[in-house]
């Protein structure tokens, strides 16, 4: 997607020089071509292979109605984990039924949001919420379909704030005796709900096959025991998302060395049993957005510190890529203008936030940087604008949308207005 011509860095065939000159920095340009080629390789690779199987496309790696809408044209579905979510994808016009719920404190609005305009699948995070799906049911004389939720109890090898599979987690059902079989039992016993089997989601940014492999063992025990013990036929199994991707280099792991293991062991468990093969589903984001985009910002402020650094300071920072903050992710950069110029110092990229941990690019190789430059960091597209702030009341940059040439805004930058919009002066202070 990325080449160097006179120069110059193109994405996805433009000149993101200009698009920087034309919109504005920081800016999120995504890559169209990127993202259409992840889902013809689910599609090939997966969706092609296993009758029944779907990809939900998990939003909250990047969550816009211009997304929504491409993901809807690719045929996918989307799972959502929130109201706001939700109401994005189907203001997009995403098709209910092709919408999944996540979440593990799903609001009683949310769920009666998702109940009115009759989602796909809500998957139920414990006791409660099957409660009050099914008290929401029957109150408008509906039905849903679910699927439970459960924490398989493998540590996955990741950072510890996106490790979700292990026993003690807010998600899911424990996998204990005297809380699964119970639940699944309700589940199945209640009159306006479709019980249909078991998700599990181990985390995220993993590159090791064995722990999905481990949760979906744990997952074929429970499809075992439900079956005999109360006669349920499990008809789909969600193994959620995590799909590891590098953001330094272009090598990444196909999707098949994660599923093609877990999808063997899936049918030899359902023949053995005598069970029609299971639907199955998965849920990836960052592998889907994460190295379609990326972001430009201008360079400010150079500043060398004898002895110790060179500061290159940029026009963004946390506020729009939280990442290297939040979980010292590391990402690599460019200098689109001179994007053919050797390295010629070793810099830190920071931001314009009030804070010290505001780094984007730590010890980064870049040619010699000048105030003015654009520069490119790259595999942005997961949790970057998703998890964009107005720290320091900066306004969150515009979104574009690029294709062979073409560049269409997908979220305009917000302005100063739009920052203090929702903000009332308390009518005591105004006299
Ligand atoms: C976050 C999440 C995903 C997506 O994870 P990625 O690492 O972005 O693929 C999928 N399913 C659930 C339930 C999640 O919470």
């Amino acid at each position: 997607m990325m080449e160097t011509k006179n120069g110059r860095l193109f994405f996805d065939g433009c000149d993101v020089t200009e698009l920087a000159k034309k919109y504005g920095t920081p800016l999120y340009v995504y890559s169209q071509t990127a993202i259409e080629r992840r889902f013809d390789e689910l599609r090939r690779d997966f969706l092609d292979r296993w009758p029944g199987s779907r990809v939900a496309y998990a939003a909250k790696a990047f969550c816009t109605t211009g997304m929504c809408r491409l993901v809807e044209r690719a045929g996918m579905c989307v799972d959502v984990v929130s109201g706001g979510e939700l109401y994005t994808a189907l203001a997009a016009g995403f098709p209910p039924e092709r919408i999944e719920f996540n979440g593990n404190n799903k609001l009683p609005g949310e769920l009666e949001l998702a109940v009115d305009r009759g989602v796909g699948r809500i998957i139920v995070d414990g006791a409660h919420e099957l409660e009050a799906i099914e008290a929401l049911c029957a109150a408008r004389g509906k039905r849903m379909k679910v699927l439970y939720r459960v924490t398989p109890g493998v540590k996955a090898d990741s950072h510890d704030y996106i490790v979700t599979g292990k026993k003690d987690s807010k998600f899911g059902f424990p996998l204990d005796e005297d809380v699964i079989y119970p639940a699944v039992e309700r589940a199945v016993a209640a009159p306006h709900v479709d019980f249909l089997g078991f998700h599990f989601h181990i985390g995220s940014q993993l590159f090791d096959a064995s722990p999905y492999l481990q949760a979906v063992e744990a997952v074929l025990e429970l499809v075992r025991q439900v079956r005999d013990r109360f006669g349920v036929r499990v008809s789909e199994l969600n193994l959620g998302g995590g799909f590891g991707i590098t953001y330094t280099t272009e090598e990444r792991r196909p999707y098949r060395y994660y599923l093609d293991p877990m999808l063997e062991r899936i049918a030899a468990c359902f023949d053995a049993l005598e069970l029609p093969r299971p639907a199955v589903v998965i849920e990836p984001g960052r592998s889907i957005v994460g190295d379609a985009a990326l972001s430009l910002y201008t360079v400010g402020a150079i500043k060398e510190i004898a002895g110790v650094r060179k500061y290159v300071a940029v026009d963004g920072g946390m506020t729009d890529n939280i990442r290297p903050a939040l979980y010292q992710a590391v990402y690599r950069g460019i200098l689109a203008n001179k994007a053919d110029a050797a390295p010629a110092e070793t810099v830190t990229v920071c931001g314009k936030c009030c804070e010290s941990g505001d780094i984007l690019l730590r010890d980064a190789a870049l040619p010699a940087a000048e105030s003015g430059d654009i520069l490119a960091v790259l595999s942005t597209g997961a949790y970057g604008y998703s998890m964009a702030s107005n720290y320091n009341s900066n306004p969150i940059p515009a979104v574009v949308l690029v294709k062979d040439g073409r560049d269409e805004l997908m979220v305009r930058r917000q302005s100063y207005e739009d920052l203090i919009r929702n903000q009332i002066i308390p009518a005591s202070l105004n006299s």
